[in-house]
C-alpha cells in the first residue's frame, strides 16, 4: 500500500495535531483542524504530500461538564487498528540515553474527489519499549515539560527517520507550528560535513542545505506562546544529536526556543493572516515573514443542504471554490430554505445534548472555540443587565461550546463563569452550552446559527478559522477586528465589526458589541429579511470564495514548496 505513495518525491507536512475525522480525537482545536483541512485540500488538488503526526491513542480529552459548569476530563481512547494499518518499519531514537523504538500507522486520507494523502501516525506503544516510553505518544499536549520534549523528539526526529526508513523521498519539509522543530536538528545531523573536511572550531553542519529544505508556519503572535526547553533538560533527554554550541547559536543561549530554531533553519517562513505576518515581523526582526492567510476545506465545512445548493448552481465549487463569488445568483428562497434546514439540525442537536428547546424563528448567536482567556467568551456577558434589555427589545438565543486545556485554570474558570451567566439569564435568554466541542458540533454550530460571534483580545487571534466555516454556510460574522477578519470584513456586507479599527483599544469592545447587536444586526434580522439574505450571500460570495484551504494550498505550493 505504501508503494502507492513512495514512487514520487513528496512534501512532508509535520504537525503535532491533525483533525483527520471526527471519530479520531487527535486534535485539540484550530491548529489541528487547519492541519486536517490542509491535507484534505492537498488530497483534492492531488498535491504530493505525506503527513507526520503522533497517534495520540488517548486523544486530547473527552469533555464532560457538571451542573455547576466544572469541566471533567476523560481519556478519549481510540483504536488506530480500526482506521489505519500498522507500519512494518520501526526506527530507534535516543531518549535519556535509551533506545526508544518508534513505529506507527498508515492512515490514508481520502479526498472528496480522487486524491489521497498518506498520514504517518507515530507510535511508541510497542512491546520493545519500557512502560514510560510506551506512553510518550498517548496524550496530546499531556504531561509536563519533560513529557512534551519527548513527544517533540518523537515527532521531529522519529518522524524524519521513519520517512526515510519507509522509502519516502522528501523534496521539502513543512513544519506546522514549532512543535516539530527538532526535525531540523535531525536534518542538520544528516547533512553534517564529513569530519575530515571540517577544520577545528568550524561549524560542521550544512546549514544552507537544511534551510533550503525547510518551511515553517508560525501560529502564535506572542513570545509566551512558544515552546522553550532548558538546556540541561535538552541535554539529558536528547543527548548530543547536534553539538550544543551549534544548537545554542540557532535556538538561543538561555533556553532552546523551538520557534527560534526553526526560524533559523527555514528558508520560507509565513504567518497565517496578513496582520499576523506583520506582528511576527515585529516579534522576529531580521527574518523575512510571508503571509498566507488560512482557509477552511469547502466540502468538510458546508452543511449538506448548502452543498446541494452549490452542486446545483455552481457545480465545480468543490474544486474551485472561487466560483462561489457567483453565489449571489442563487435564489433567496433557496438560501433561506438551506439555512432553515441547517438551523433545524442544530436545534435538534441542542435538544438531544442538553434538553434545551430553541425556537426556529428566533435568531441564534453562536460562539464556540477553545475556551481560553484571550478569546473572551465572557465579553458578551460583561453587562448582564444590558444584555437582558437588548433581549427584551429584540429576542435572541445563544449556543456556546468549547474545551479548556486541562491545565488552563483561567479557561476552566471561564466555562464555570459562562454557566453562572446561563443560570442567571434563565428567565430571559435561552442559552445552551454543548459539551465536548468537536468537528461534528462545530459544523452543526457554524451552519445552524444566524450570527457567528468572535471576540478575541487583539492582536492575539493569529487567524481564527471558525468564522470562515460560518461563511460557507451563509452565516455572517460579528467580530473583533483581528486575524482573518481584518481581511474578510466588509461592514454590512459580510458581517459587522466589533470595535472600529485594528488600532483602537480593546476596552470598549463590549459596548460596541451591544450596539451592533441592538442597532444593526437584530433589527436587520427581524425587519428586512431580503437584506439579511443578501448579507448571507455576501458572506458566501466575498468570504467563502477566498478563505478556503484550496486557495491556501495553491499558495503554499507555488510560493513555499516550489521556489
Ligand atoms: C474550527 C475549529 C476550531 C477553531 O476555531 P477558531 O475560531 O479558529 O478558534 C476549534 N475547534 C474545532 C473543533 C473546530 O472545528
Amino acid at each position: 500500500m505504501l508503494d502507492d505513495f513512495t514512487h514520487e518525491p513528496r512534501i512532508a507536512y509535520f504537525s503535532m495535531e491533525i483533525a483527520l475525522r471526527n471519530e479520531i480525537p487527535t486534535y485539540s482545536g484550530g491548529l489541528g483542524v487547519l492541519a486536517g483541512d490542509t491535507l484534505r485540500s492537498a488530497a483534492d488538488l492531488e498535491l504530493p504530500l505525506v503527513a507526520v503526526t503522533l497517534v495520540s491513542r488517548a486523544g486530547y480529552f473527552r469533555q464532560e461538564i457538571d451542573p455547576q459548569g466544572k469541566q471533567i476530563e476523560h481519556p478519549d481512547m481510540w483504536d488506530p487498528s480500526r482506521w489505519a494499518t500498522r507500519l512494518k518499519a520501526g526506527v530507534a531514537i535516543s531518549i535519556e540515553g535509551r533506545d526508544v523504538w518508534v513505529s506507527g500507522w498508515l492512515y490514508i486520507l481520502q479526498g472528496h474527489m480522487n486524491g489521497r494523502v498518506p498520514v504517518i501516525l507515530l507510535d511508541t506503544d510497542l512491546p520493545l519499549n519500557g512502560n514510560e516510553d510506551r506512553e510518550i505518544t498517548h496524550h496530546l499536549y499531556g504531561g509536563d515539560l519533560a513529557y512534551r520534549l519527548k513527544q517533540e523528539i518523537v515527532l521531529g526526529v522519529g518522524g524524519a527517520l521513519i520517512l526515510q526508513a519507509l522509502g519516502f523521498e522528501i523534496r521539502q519539509y513543512h513544519m506546522n507550528e514549532g512543535h516539530s522543530a527538532l526535525l531540523a536538528l535531525e536534518l542538520l545531523r544528516r547533512y553534517a560535513y564529513p569530519p575530515d573536511d571540517v577544520r577545528a572550531g568550524e561549524n560542521p553542519y550544512d546549514i544552507p542545505r537544511v534551510r533550503e529544505l525547510c518551511n515553517f508556519t508560525t501560529h502564535t503572535p506572542v513570545e509566551a506562546g512558544q515552546d522553550k526547553f532548558p538546556y540541561d533538560l535538552v541535554h539529558r533527554t536528547l543527548g548530543d544529536i547536534v553539538n550544543i554550541p551549534t544548537i545554542k547559536s540557532l535556538a538561543g543561549e538561555d533556553n532552546l526556543n523551538m520557534t527560534r530554531l526553526v526560524l533559523n533553519l527555514s528558508e520560507y517562513v509565513n504567518g497565517v493572516a496578513k496582520s499576523h505576518a506583520e506582528i511576527s515581523r515585529k516579534l522576529y526582526p531580521g527574518y523575512r515573514v510571508h503571509a498566507i492567510t488560512n482557509g477552511v476545506h469547502p466540502y468538510t465545512w458546508t452543511h449538506p443542504a448548502f452543498a446541494k445548493l452549490y452542486d446545483t448552481h455552481l457545480p465545480s465549487w468543490c474544486h474551485e471554490p472561487e466560483i462561489l463569488v457567483r453565489a449571489d445568483r442563487i435564489p433567496d428562497a433557496a438560501i433561506w430554505e438551506a439555512h432553515t434546514q441547517a438551523k433545524n439540525d442544530l436545534i435538534e442537536k441542542v435538544k438531544t445534548l442538553t434538553g434545551i428547546e430553541l425556537h426556529p424563528k428566533i435568531p441564534i448567536i453562536g460562539f464556540a472555540r477553545r475556551m481560553t482567556e484571550y478569546k473572551r467568551p465572557d465579553l458578551l456577558f460583561s453587562d448582564i443587565q444590558r444584555l437582558k434589555t437588548i433581549a427584551q427589545e429584540r429576542t435572541f438565543q445563544i449556543v456556546l461550546a468549547g474545551k479548556a486545556h486541562p491545565r488552563d485554570e483561567g479557561g476552566k474558570h471561564l466555562i464555570e463563569l459562562l454557566h453562572t451567566h446561563i443560570r442567571d439569564l434563565a428567565d430571559s435568554i435561552r442559552i445552551a452550552y454543548l459539551p465536548n466541542y468537536d468537528m461534528d458540533i462545530a459544523l452543526a454550530m457554524v451552519s445552524g446559527v444566524d450570527i457567528w460571534l468572535n471576540t478575541p483580545l487583539r492582536p492575539l487571534e493569529a487567524s481564527g478559522t471558525s468564522g470562515m466555516k460560518a461563511a460557507f454556510n451563509g452565516v455572517p460574522s460579528l467580530s473583533v477586528m483581528d486575524g482573518w477578519w481584518v481581511e474578510g470584513w466588509i461592514e454590512g456586507v459580510t458581517g459587522w465589526a466589533i470595535g472600529d479599527s485594528a488600532e483602537s483599544a480593546n476596552g470598549d469592545d463590549a459596548t460596541s458589541l451591544y450596539n451592533k447587536l441592538l442597532q444593526v444586526a437584530l433589527p436587520l434580522y427581524y425587519m428586512d429579511r431580503p437584506a439579511w439574505i443578501s448579507m448571507m450571500k455576501g458572506a458566501i460570495c466575498k468570504n467563502a470564495s477566498f478563505f478556503n484551504s484550496h486557495r491556501m494550498m495553491r499558495r503554499y505550493a507555488t510560493e513555499a514548496y516550489i521556489r
